[in-house]
């Protein structure tokens, strides 16, 4: 039996944030009439993308947002998103826009990127921010990376002067989450598909957030005794269930903290999008002398 307290526990966690952003957004409310605002756009059918959308319009929903869903056919062209997406860059009642990636071959995911206003780019994908994240003067951060050091805030981890291994470089969870670590003074070490020794690289971490998209593919023997690892995959086994890239069976018992898949990162991004599109509501308040 696992102790309680080695288990990360993303679920409750998330379930918090939102009760304090539900708090907030009333206050916000309350003192300056600005409801925040959160639009999200969908293009074609993808059924994982729909389940995403849902839950991200019932959590706004929840939090007291306004939140508009635009569900758009597979047959839209880029002007017409592109259209779409100038409407809300001028709608005063969005302060979040997030147009859901990845969009249907024939449209332009950088295009629609680099279209966003970057004070509603509630994802921080726009390079603005994402610039504003590596000089470390930001006000929103990528939702999944910002999940993970909100886990290790509330579970009592502190990355100062740990050795910190991150695994991935995608540019919406390794990369941005490498910096983050480095704010917070860890020392970081960012592998790939081309590391040379990538058990070797993993065994130095004290904290270890594996972001690569293979099924349990972190085992026990590429873990240090003592380690806090963190799992940001989402992986579908042939069974249907989801599983992480982490070997959950064969590191939890030498992990000091670890997260479960499902019920760990996964919650966590959901609640960051509402933070974030609470705190492009409150820069608007605040820009209105609200
Ligand atoms: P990408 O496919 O964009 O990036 C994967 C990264 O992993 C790449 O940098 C790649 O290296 C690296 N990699 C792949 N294979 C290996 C290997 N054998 N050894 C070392 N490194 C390897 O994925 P994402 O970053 O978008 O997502 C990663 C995982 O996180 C996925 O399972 C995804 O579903 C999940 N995810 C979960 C979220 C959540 O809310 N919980 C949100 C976003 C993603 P290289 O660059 O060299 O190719």
């Amino acid at each position: 039996m696992m102790e309680q307290d080695k288990l990360i526990n993303g679920k409750e966690i998330s379930a918090a944030i939102r009760g304090e952003i539900a708090r907030e957004t009333a206050e916000l409310i309350a003192k300056t009439g600005v409801q925040p605002g959160l639009a999200v756009i969908i293009v074609g059918e993808n059924p994982a993308s729909q389940v995403y959308v849902r839950n991200k319009h019932k959590a706004s929903l929840e939090v007291g947002f306004r939140s508009d869903v635009y569900e758009l056919p597979e047959s839209t062209t880029q002007e017409e998103l592109n259209a779409l997406v100038d409407r809300l860059n001028a709608d005063d009642g969005i302060h979040g826009i997030l147009v859901q990636l990845p969009l249907p071959a024939h449209l332009s995911d950088n295009e629609i990127i680099l279209r966003i206003d970057p004070k509603k780019d509630v994802d921080a994908f726009h390079p603005v921010n994402v610039g504003r994240i590596m000089i470390g003067d930001y006000d929103y951060l990528p939702c999944t990376p910002a999940g993970v050091m909100e886990l290790l805030h509330r579970s009592g981890v502190v990355a100062t002067g740990k050795k910190c291994v991150v695994v991935g470089r995608s540019n919406i969870v390794g990369k941005p989450m490498a910096m983050l670590l480095l704010h917070e003074s860890g020392t970081v070490t960012v592998c790939h598909s081309r590391t040379k020794d990538l058990a070797a690289e993993c065994r130095e971490a004290d904290i270890l957030v594996v972001a690569i998209g293979k099924a349990d593919f972190i085992t026990g023997d590429m873990v240090k005794e003592g380690a806090v690892v963190i799992d940001v995959g989402m992986n579908r086994r042939a069974d249907g269930k989801l599983t992480g890239d982490v070997d959950f069976a064969s590191v939890a018992p030498k992990a000091s903290k670890i997260t479960p898949v499902p019920g760990g990162v996964g919650p966590m991004t959901i609640a960051m999008l509402m933070r974030n599109t609470l705190t492009a509501a409150t820069r608007f308040a605040e820009r209105k002398g609200n």
